[in-house]
């Protein structure tokens, strides 16, 4: 039987792509009564008679986000302009607790630097950013240079692209995706890319191997779904130490014998990091209660 990806839902209609070809599926009605919804991202089987297919089983995914749904995401490019909006870190660290509770990789690409003043100051942001442990792209003028390194990384991944509004996420993916289109022609035109319908979900294919999603992800960052003795999971240099504090299920506050905390003090783990930490754990502790 033969195996494709969901690249597009629209109107009832899955569409999956196989190794040369886009077909127009159904899903069997077994999925509504499984309560299975098969998503954008999903490795399918389907049957075929040619022209139509009929999605007939979603395999186990790896990953599955919510906003935007899209299944076995394995890695998010964490977009934050250098300026206009200035650096936020601490919206940073929000971003990579997410992208670690979701279990995907971060790349953090760091947009408008042909704003800042020189590049010392780009570098000083920089190297805050590789300290952390992540993979850092510079990019800048609107988006011509750093390109190729964000390609390098898209390759033979399942990306999304996330950042708040004006950090310029849309001309990052303009840029990616205007060489796709040379590149990729005929598959953007059976997909009808540049129509103006209803936005949804769609996967473009790089001619590297790798899927982009072609819409921003992560759009909501509450931490309703995280518990106060997970948080320091998603710090990776947090999780390192995991096991290290004298107490078990110590939150590095305040707790005698924490690992961190001396950590912190030697400046082993950045004290901006440790502050956010600080700032997301009263986060969780101040929600209210889901009803
Ligand atoms: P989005 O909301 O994250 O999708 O951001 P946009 O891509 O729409 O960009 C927001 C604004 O920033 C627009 O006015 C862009 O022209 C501008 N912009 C995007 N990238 C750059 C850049 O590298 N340098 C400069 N100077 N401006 C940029
Ligand atoms: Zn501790």
């Amino acid at each position: 039987m033969p195996q494709g990806r969901i690249v597009k839902a629209l109107a009832g209609y899955y569409y999956v792509q196989d190794s040369d070809t886009l077909w127009q599926c159904r899903a069997r009605g077994v999925f509504r009564k499984k309560g299975i919804t098969p998503l954008v991202g999903d490795e399918v089987m389907f049957e075929t008679n040619g022209t139509e297919g009929t999605v007939t089983e979603v395999i186990t995914r790896t990953s599955e986000l919510v906003r935007p749904p899209i299944a076995n995401i394995d890695q998010a490019i964490l977009v934050f302009s250098l300026a206009e909006p200035a650096f936020n870190p601490q919206l940073l660290d929000k971003f990579l607790v997410h992208t670690e509770a979701a279990g995907v990789d971060a790349v953090i690409c760091l947009t408008k630097a042909d704003l800042l003043a020189g590049p010392e100051e780009v570098e000083r942001i920089l190297k805050r950013c590789e300290a952390i442990g992540y993979p850092v792209i510079v990019t800048s003028s609107k988006g011509k240079h750093g390109i190729e390194d964000i390609r390098a990384y898209l390759a033979g991944h399942l990306s999304v692209f996330a950042g708040q509004s004006g950090v310029g996420k849309s001309s990052l993916l303009n840029a990616l995706f205007s060489e796709l289109q040379l590149e990729t022609a005929p598959i953007s035109q059976k997909l009808g890319r540049g129509k103006h319908t209803t936005r949804h979900v769609e996967l473009i294919h790089l001619p590297e191997g790798g899927w982009v999603a072609d819409t921003p992800g992560f759009s909501s960052l509450d931490f309703q779904s995280i518990e106060a003795n997970e948080l320091g999971l998603y710090f990776k240099e947090m999780r390192a130490m995991l096991g290290e504090c004298k107490f078990r299920g110590c939150l590095h506050v305040n707790e005698p014998g924490c690992s961190v905390r001396a950590a912190v003090e030697a400046g082993e783990i950045q004290s901006t990091r440790y502050k956010h930490y600080l700032d997301f754990l009263q986060e969780i502790k101040d929600r209210k209660p889901r009803y």
